[in-house]
């Protein structure tokens, strides 16, 4: 059987760690070569390596999705190296820092915005015409569980991952008619280096949240970047073709409750 994706070429953000970095090699056993781009040049490279490693093809671009001009030459770069783009992940997120709506900084509003809402469009314009040429384009964009309910002491966080489902929305029904898909996936709790940084923040803490979290999710359990990357891989193949604007929880239930 042939591979899904392949001699198609899928451009990852926030590809070095994580659940980016388990779409992308999940790309990269379907047959993708692979473009990432991160802020972290060593997780980035070490996701090369990795795909590499296992007989694939992927390339690193330095960037920081928060500059719209390092995100132009982001995907131009992948352009350059691979020729063409059928399937875009804008995935890359900072959670910020954890305080209720009064005590959030400024600081720390721009940047998470920035970062996880802003840098997801500054892709999406640069992708899209790309896309589009391609003639089965799809991109899918990562929101949150908390980008559908609320979540205490994450104002930005909140705010930026809702934001994401709006624009997700608009640019499905844009280019609804053309052979572009656009998606979003609403992870649930995945214990990345994301949360990671968050628990060693209070470390006499830590179990205790990660009992907390397990004991909120209907199916009891914290959910693996395997599984977040899996929802990616279905939505960017032919499987989905009549799929689009659609917003799909991958959390454990969460969000049904
Ligand atoms: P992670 O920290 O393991 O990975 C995020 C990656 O994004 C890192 O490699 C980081 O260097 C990169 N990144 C951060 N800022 C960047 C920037 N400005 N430009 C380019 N790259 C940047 O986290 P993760 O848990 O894999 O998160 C991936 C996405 O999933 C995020 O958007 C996050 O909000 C979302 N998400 C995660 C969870 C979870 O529980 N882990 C739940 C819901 C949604």
């Amino acid at each position: 059987m042939a591979a899904t994706f392949a001699g198609k070429v899928a451009l990852v953000t926030g590809g070095g760690s994580g659940i980016g970095q388990a779409s992308a090699l999940a790309f990269a056993r379907e047959g993708a070569q692979v473009v990432i781009g991160d802020v972290d040049d060593d997780g980035g490279g070490a996701t090369v390596a990795m795909i590499r490693a296992a007989g694939g093809d992927a390339t690193f671009i330095h960037c920081d999705v928060a500059d719209i001009d390092a995100a132009e030459r982001l995907v131009a770069g992948g352009l350059e190296a691979f020729g063409r783009l059928d399937c875009a992940v804008n995935n890359a997120g900072i959670q910020g820092d954890i305080a209720p709506a009064a005590e959030c900084t400024k600081g720390n509003w721009d940047r998470t915005i920035a970062v996880n809402l802003s840098g997801i469009w500054h892709c999406m314009k640069f992708e899209i015409p790309h896309l589009l040429k391609s003639g089965s384009g799809s991109i899918v964009n990562v929101s949150s569980n908390f980008g559908l309910v609320g979540s205490y002491g994450m104002p930005a966080y909140s705010a930026s991952k809702h934001g994401i489902i709006g624009l997700t929305k608009t640019a499905a029904l844009e280019y609804a008619k053309s052979a572009l898909r656009v998606n979003a996936v609403c992870p649930g709790p995945v214990q990345t280096p994301m949360v990671d940084k968050l628990l060693n923040a209070q470390p006499e803490l830590a179990d205790k949240i990660i009992e907390a979290i397990k004991e909120k999710e209907p199916v009891g359990r914290w959910g693996q970047a395997e599984e977040i990357a899996a929802s990616v891989i279905w939505l960017c193949s032919d499987a989905a073709s009549f799929v689009t604007g659609a917003v799909l929880p991958v959390d454990g239930g969460y969000v049904a409750q």
